[in-house]
């Protein structure tokens, strides 16, 4: 067991077929006690169910600081601790650069971006306290090719600047012994694509992909607790790229 006795939280978590589920999933398969945040809409402690009864769900509003720090009150009331931070909600949109409104911006932006930063800021200054704690951040192939498959540019700009974020977290709280690390996603099979993609483009798209398949959660799962866990103990400020060889560099 990699992560006995360990508190981990995932934003965005209660998507079944999505990547914070299968991670929450293998968190908890590695003995974390599981915290799923999520939109009411999504039903957070339904999915927390699904993993057992020492799990915990959670409505929590990513984009809303006082939302973030209601959750982390919750968690420290019920486990009084936290140790493993996955910034895992997010939201895309295709659309060209210039058909790019300011609202589209501001939505992808905030979920994304300043999502990153408020789950990041209520969970930090528990860790500090503990002088322990690790945070995977989910950026994607985007941020790096400058577009997926289906994010517009401003997805783009969104996934970059956690690449940012993170790292500059990773410098500052390094002395803290916390670990801040991304992870770079490629195209992974989750509800954000699903039916998205169409059939002649699909082998266009596994041409360019060496492993010869779209990624599936677990692909991404196992990455996180990776990170989550002591394994990668002196990792912080890395990006771990989990794209079968779309993009290597
Ligand atoms: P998904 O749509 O299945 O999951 C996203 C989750 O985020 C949902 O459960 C949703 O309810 C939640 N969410 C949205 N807004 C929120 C908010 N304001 N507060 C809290 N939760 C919120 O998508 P997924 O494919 O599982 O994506 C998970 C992460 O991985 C996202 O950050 C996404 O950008 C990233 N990613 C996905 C892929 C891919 O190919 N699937 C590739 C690269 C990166």
């Amino acid at each position: 067991m990699l992560l006995k006795d360990k508190v981990a939280v995932v934003t965005g978590g209660a998507g079944i077929n999505g990547l914070g589920f299968a991670t929450a999933r293998m968190l908890a398969e590695q003995g974390a006690r599981v915290v799923i945040l999520d939109l009411a809409v999504a039903d957070p402690q339904a999915a927390a169910a699904r993993l057992g009864a020492e799990h915990l769900g959670l409505v929590a509003d990513v984009t809303d600081k006082a939302s973030c720090e209601a959750a982390v009150a919750a968690i420290q009331a019920r486990y009084g601790r936290l140790d493993v931070l996955v910034n895992n909600a997010g939201i895309t949109q295709p659309v060209k650069f210039l058909d790019l409104t300011g609202a589209d911006y501001d939505r992808i932006l905030d979920v994304n971006l300043r999502g990153t930063l408020y789950a990041s800021q209520a969970v930090l200054p528990v860790m500090v306290a503990q002088k322990s704690g690790s945070i995977v951040c989910i950026s994607s192939v985007s941020a790096q090719r400058g577009g997926g498959i289906l994010g517009g540019p401003h997805y783009s700009a969104a996934k970059a600047g956690v690449l940012g974020l993170a790292r500059a977290m990773a410098r500052e709280f390094g002395g803290h012994n916390i670990r801040v690390n991304c992870l770079t996603p490629g195209l992974i099979a989750t509800d954000i694509n699903k039916g998205k993609i169409p059939e002649d483009k699909r082998q266009t798209i596994l041409d360019g992909i060496p492993l010869a398949r779209i990624g599936e959660p677990n692909d991404v799962a196992g990455c996180v607790v990776f990170l989550a866990s002591d394994l990668s103990k002196y990792c912080t400020g890395v990006t771990l790229d989990v794209n079968g060889g779309m993009l290597i560099h």
